[in-house]
């Protein structure tokens, strides 16, 4: 890319259940973008098969935003699904993936970009543990101890999905997804040149988490089982 040509980059979105959230959502990226005046944006929101009015109001969003393209499962998929479908339908150079609920703030994004124009590939928004429940907080920290002394990858604890990708690293990333669905490891596994920008946590303020503790504890077990060599 010549400087000063304009690049398109794809903000991918997976919701949930988030009627209460998406128009929130939707309408502070979109202020923040506004903002963004160099480059051109396409903002993917995918329906993770919701049984409320997301869907509904994804529809409205992008009938009156052509930057906003949209995918709908039929049924409930998991956020992993979402995220892949979305990155396997993103046309822009760069890729930025971020939760819908606005515990990945968009605020960031300017940032994320100004480093990925710098030449990073990977650039990670990593959270701090303000205003978390102390026993997730305890877990997470025993989880990331665990997991660093059991696997072959190196984990960071507070970096989750809310991350920018170059094209290079989202091709690499779907012609790899099929042999390994745990993409905390995938991620930090491809092991490019990688920046990290801290941000503090956000609570949810609207709607309730879809992970329970159970399911959290089970992808952590796959997680480690997968990313092993060691019998
Ligand atoms: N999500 C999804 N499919 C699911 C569960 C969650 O697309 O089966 C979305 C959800 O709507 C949100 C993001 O993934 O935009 C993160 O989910 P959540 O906030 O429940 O997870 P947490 O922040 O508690 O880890
Ligand atoms: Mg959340």
């Amino acid at each position: 890319m010549t400087e000063g040509e304009s690049m398109k980059i794809s903000v991918v979105i997976p919701f949930y259940n988030e009627e209460r959230m998406i128009e929130k959502m939707y309408s502070e990226l979109v202020h923040v973008l506004n903002q963004q005046t160099k480059e051109e944006f396409e903002i993917i929101l995918i329906d993770d098969g919701s049984k409320d009015k997301t869907f509904e109001k994804i529809l409205e969003i992008a009938k009156n935003d052509e930057r906003v393209r949209y995918l709908s499962f039929s049924r409930n998929f998991g956020k992993e699904a979402g995220t892949i479908a979305g990155l396997e339908y993103a046309t822009g150079e760069a890729v930025i993936l971020m939760d819908g609920d606005l515990q990945h703030p968009p605020a960031m994004l300017p940032q994320m970009i100004e480093a990925y124009e710098q030449g990073y590939d990977v650039v990670s928004a990593r959270r701090t543990r303000t205003g978390e429940k102390p026993h997730r907080t305890f877990l997470a920290k025993h989880f990331y101890k665990l997991a660093n002394k059991m696997m072959d990858i190196e984990l960071m604890d507070g970096v989750s999905e809310f991350r920018l990708f170059s094209r290079k690293v989202v091709n690499a990333i779907i012609s790899m997804q099929e042999y390994n669905r745990f993409s905390k490891g995938i991620f930090a596994w491809i092991g490019f040149n990688e920046k990290v920008i801290e941000y503090e946590n956000q609570v949810r303020t609207v709607g309730e988490t879809k992970y329970s503790l159970k399911f959290s504890l089970n992808y952590a077990i796959q997680g480690i089982l997968s990313f092993n060599d060691k019998p």
